[in-house]
């Protein structure tokens, strides 16, 4: 059974629809990556997943279960944003910690989660810091952090290396993939560089206008792009 299960799925605006009918099956364990123009609806999927949204029309199903009977506290996702959102009067520590302590978890058990989380992104030596006293890469670094330390079932990264310079969104880059290797957890990650997607997915899911045009691996795609749109993205040059 897919641990994410689109039938279906519309979401629209003021009566502009926006996503048409998505069909997607989403293993547990899988790393999936949507890749699409900017305005073809990659955001707006991630945030009917997470709940942040209501679909207008057909079935998005979490672990088995209509996504409509779990609210989106319950849904083990956490979200990683482009724009870090961390907040800019708690430290490192407090923002990696934050979800925690709204739980009421005990201050010994979210230091002890933060640490372990700041350890795999070696940012032990940064935890008293603000984040106005971080560089651009560190502050996503806490970001990515604090969803580690949520430990959910799902991540959905949203374009999550676009304010970094090449260097360090390599290096991010190669981050995420090893998280995503010792987390073992679903990983679902929008960008619209390709070698990105190439790299990170096992599942590329190329989006236009709202319409998924092609799902597969990166090589199916690369090496049998469904129509010109596709090849374009990410289909071998002709
Ligand atoms: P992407 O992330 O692929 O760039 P989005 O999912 O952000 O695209 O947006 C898809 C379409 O939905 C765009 O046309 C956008 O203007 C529209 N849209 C997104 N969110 C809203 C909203 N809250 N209200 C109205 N229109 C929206
Ligand atoms: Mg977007």
């Amino acid at each position: 059974m897919a641990q994410l299960k689109l039938s279906g799925v519309k979401k629209d605006f003021g009566g502009v629809e926006v996503i048409k009918g998505v069909e997607l099956d989403i293993e547990d364990g899988e790393f999936v990556v949507f890749v699409g123009p900017s305005g073809c609806g990659k955001s707006t999927l991630l945030r009917l997943i997470a709940g942040l949204e209501e679909i207008s029309g057909g079935t998005l199903e979490i672990d088995g279960k209509v996504s409509n009977d779990v609210p989106s506290r319950d849904r083990g996702i956490a979200m990683v944003f482009q724009s870090y959102a961390l907040y800019p009067h708690l430290t490192v520590a407090e923002n990696m910690g934050f979800s925690l302590s709204l739980r009421k978890t005990p201050k010994a058990e979210i230091d002890k989660s933060v640490l372990q989380a700041a350890t795999i992104l070696k940012l032990e030596h940064l935890l008293d810091r603000k984040p106005s006293q971080l560089s651009g890469g560190q502050r996503q670094r806490v970001a990515i952090g604090r969803a580690i330390v949520r430990e959910p079932s799902i991540f959905l990264f949203d374009e999550p290396l676009s304010n970094l310079d090449a260097a360090l969104r390599m290096e991010t880059r190669t981050e995420i993939a090893k998280l995503h290797r010792d987390l073992a957890a679903t990983m679902i990650y929008v960008t619209h560089d390709q070698v990105e997607a190439m790299t990170l997915a096992d599942k590329i899911v190329v989006l236009k206008g709202g319409v998924v045009q092609q799902v597969g691996a990166p090589m199916e795609l690369y090496r049998n792009p469904c129509n010109a749109f596709v090849a374009g993205f990410i289909g071998s040059p002709r």
